[in-house]
């Protein structure tokens, strides 16, 4: 009743007046109540409505079904892109356990573009059990070196593999992804530190590429972005984003404040680390597991893409040259 006469045209004064009469009087609902606690009305919404045949087809959440890949098979991959358009592959340290903790450049090109390329971090790989991040990683290699409009845009390092043991923690027992806090560096998150710590205030994005049991993909902002998170959502069907299922917004530890979209900062974060660094937009990517692989690393890679694109075309970064600068070489990923 009331969303017919939300949506109806009402020509008549009367009509209105009755109308905003009615609005003050129908008690509170849950739009009205979200909106009081700082959520969008949009969580809850998803999970209440039934998904359409195709979309059942498309996104059957279920048991956790991993992307199958291991250690040598991404290195050889990694190997493969050395000297390859202007490609530099560094091995920046290695991890606890003897593994090679490689970064890949893939430096922007000056093509005369007005506004300075966005400088933009990659990781994934840093939880072993979480493999759909790197096929998403070097997905974007492949995107980047196909395409000359996306190498005058974004300066690219991608982290592709910092732990590939196979289990969340690594063999000590340690979550490498809280161990960027004095007190828990690890050789991995050192190596990293070393080869990233040189560009602080300098890296405008940072993306970590992740996988949970959960039924959705979602996204993890470290700290307020203004509209920029619900925007990059925005590139992926509603039906595969996380949704709470009860009245409240938590799905397990994470709080939504829209569709598929959390704000968390656990201590020791490499999210949270570059957002010491300076990085203003930093994220973390979280794909279903319980998705089919093919399905999870081509939402994942879409995710990212929007990642990129909407924080250059929306994004407050000042992407003015820096004084004198003629070129992209005076910002250019230095290893
Ligand atoms: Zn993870």
């Amino acid at each position: 009743m009331v969303a017919w006469l939300v949506n109806g045209h009402h020509p008549v004064p009367l009509l209105r007046l009755l109308f905003l009469l009615l609005l003050l009087l129908v008690p509170a609902g849950e739009g009205a109540l979200a909106r009081s606690h700082g959520w969008d009305r949009d969580v809850g919404q998803r999970a209440s409505r039934r998904l359409t045949r195709s979309e059942r087809r498309r996104f059957t959440f279920g048991a956790v079904r991993d992307v199958q890949l291991d250690a040598a098979q991404v290195e050889r991959r990694i190997e493969s892109l050395r000297g390859r358009d202007g490609v530099r592959v560094n091995v920046i340290g290695r991890g606890d356990h003897g593994n090679p903790i490689y970064r890949v450049d893939i430096p922007a090109r000056s093509g005369g573009q007005r506004s300075r390329p966005v400088r933009v971090v990659v990781s994934s790989w840093i939880h072993g059990d979480e493999t759909v991040g790197p096929v998403a990683a070097l997905g974007l290699v492949d995107h980047a070196l196909k395409n000359a409009r996306f190498r005058q845009r974004f300066d690219l390092s991608v982290l592709v593999k910092i732990d590939p043991f196979g289990t969340r923690n690594n063999p000590d027992g340690v979550n490498l992804n809280r161990a960027f806090v004095a007190g828990r560096w690890t050789a991995e998150t050192l190596a990293i530190r070393r080869s990233l710590a040189p560009e602080r205030g300098q890296i405008d994005l940072f993306v970590d590429l992740h996988g949970a049991g959960r039924a959705g993909f979602f996204l993890i902002r470290g700290q307020d972005d203004g509209n920029l998170s619900r925007r990059i959502l925005g590139a992926m069907p509603t039906a595969t984003l996380l949704d709470a299922t009860g009245a409240q917004p938590w799905v397990g530890p994470y709080k939504l404040h829209s569709l598929g979209a959390a704000t968390s900062n656990n201590p020791g974060t490499f999210k949270g680390w570059m957002i010491e660094q300076g990085a203003p937009y930093s994220y973390t990517l979280e794909a279903p597991r319980t998705l089919a692989p093919a399905r999870q690393t081509a939402g994942m890679l879409r995710l990212l893409r929007s990642t990129l694109e909407n924080t250059a075309r929306h994004g407050r970064l000042d992407r003015a040259w820096p004084r004198g600068a003629g070129s992209v070489k005076m910002r250019g990923n230095t290893p």
